[in-house]
């Protein structure tokens, strides 16, 4: 349906004609728990499987329904599912897919929650997580076992930016017998389609970008029809009940919309703010995809058609400088979340990232010093201004 037209068309028109809707050119909110059978048989046919419609709203719901069509097509996969949050994509996903003696092999860096989900949540109940350097693909090869069931990454990392081989490390994950589950909150489909890339399963914290206007939490997951009907089944309905709110679907639908163009705009700016940051004398590293020195400057180039619009930095004068650098911040939002029109600043290692002790930090690459900062919408000047009166200049912290 569809499938023939351009990124932005699909995400403003795929799988709805207002003809079938009264000429309604918004589509319907279904606000409803339940839906009524036309007869008791109906209905036992329904719950059997063998005839096609809505039951309860726990279960699927036709606002959410027209969601979950828009994002499979973005993403290129054949199904997608709503959820409440990233994290209830991610934990329905993970609940549905792993067994205790089950092992997952994670990249070093995962989003704080994530990361305690499975250290904290995961572990408990008798699956192995084991961490790995997962910037070199190689390294699966000597890790993957035959208790290796799914192989999980960000790509960029939150928040420290790596970079993940999409394919390289799924041609590997796929000899192993592992299925390959992408958290691509960060790339967004417009930038990266990790299934293209040979992935299986894409979830979302739809918060970010996908919203985009910082109003809705909200969750997505992608894969074939078979592997998100059993997170639906099994991990949404009856392991979680992390379901999507018709309305908060309705919110999301309508951020979709504007998705390639917001991004457009991110991206040039986050460029513009990254090459202004790497050549600020109190400036130390700057972590962003589009700069040459990026570590990982050639996969960025294969697997992202822009950078996105993340930046971590680190001040030479370390966590007290960036603490009070933050203070004095006026247009920019000391906030935690990303992908909204406001341009937003924080500090991974007390904020989003606290989840971890110091020395899992240490262990895992999110240092001290690292301040996250989310490029938003407003015009790029006016950010770098707010940037230009935060940071001190070399002579400033010589005086002080
Ligand atoms: C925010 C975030 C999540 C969690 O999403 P919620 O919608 O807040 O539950 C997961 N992964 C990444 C990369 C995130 O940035």
């Amino acid at each position: 349906m569809n499938t023939s037209k351009g990124f932005a068309t699909r995400a403003i028109h795929h799988a709805y004609n207002p003809q079938d809707n009264e000429g309604s050119l918004t589509p319907p909110l279904h606000l409803t728990s339940t839906f009524a059978f036309e007869s008791a048989e109906a209905g036992g046919e329904m719950f059997a499987g063998e005839r096609q419609g809505h039951i309860y709203s726990r279960i699927s719901n036709p606002t959410c329904d027209l969601l979950e069509q828009r994002i499979a097509t973005l993403e290129g996969a054949e199904a997608g599912l709503a959820l409440a949050s990233g994290m209830g994509a991610i934990t329905a996903t993970l609940w549905t897919l792993l067994s205790p003696g089950d092992e997952v092999i994670v990249d070093k860096t995962l989003y704080g929650c994530t990361f305690a989900y499975m250290q904290h949540g995961l572990a408990k109940w008798g699956v192995k997580i084991t961490h790995i350097d997962l910037t070199e693909a190689e390294n699966l090869r000597g890790a993957i076992s035959e208790k290796t069931r799914v192989v999980y990454f960000e790509t960029p990392a939150n928040p420290n930016m790596r970079l993940v081989d999409i394919a390289a490390v799924s041609a590997i994950a796929h000899a192993g017998g592992a299925s390959v589950v992408v958290d691509n909150t960060y790339a967004t489909p417009y930038l990266t389609r990790p299934i293209e890339h040979g992935a299986d399963i894409v979830v979302h914290s739809a918060t970010k970008y996908l919203g985009g206007h910082g109003d809705v939490v909200a969750g997505l997951v992608v894969g074939t029809l078979e592997q998100v009907t059993d997170i639906r089944i099994v991990g949404m309905k009856d392991m979680t009940g992390a379901v999507m709110a018709p309305f908060n679907a309705m919110l999301i639908l309508r951020g979709l919309k504007t998705l390639a163009l917001r991004m457009d705009r991110h991206c040039a700016s986050a460029l513009t703010v990254a090459q202004w940051l790497e050549a600020h004398p109190s400036v130390g590293v700057v972590h962003f995809p589009g700069l040459e020195r990026f570590p990982q400057y050639d996969t960025a180039k294969r697997q992202m058609s822009q950078a996105g619009a993340m930046i971590a930095f680190e001040l030479n004068g370390g966590l007290e400088e960036g603490r009070a650098m933050m203070n004095r911040l006026k247009l920019i939002q000391r906030a935690v979340s990303l992908g909204d029109a406001e341009t937003l600043i924080q500090h991974p290692a007390s904020m989003t990232h606290s989840t971890y002790t110091p020395e899992e930090r240490a262990v895992h690459g999110i240092s001290d010093g690292l301040i996250r900062l989310s490029v938003g919408l407003e015009e790029v000047e006016d950010i770098l201004a707010d940037l230009a009166q935060s940071l001190p200049m070399p002579a400033d912290i010589a005086a002080e």
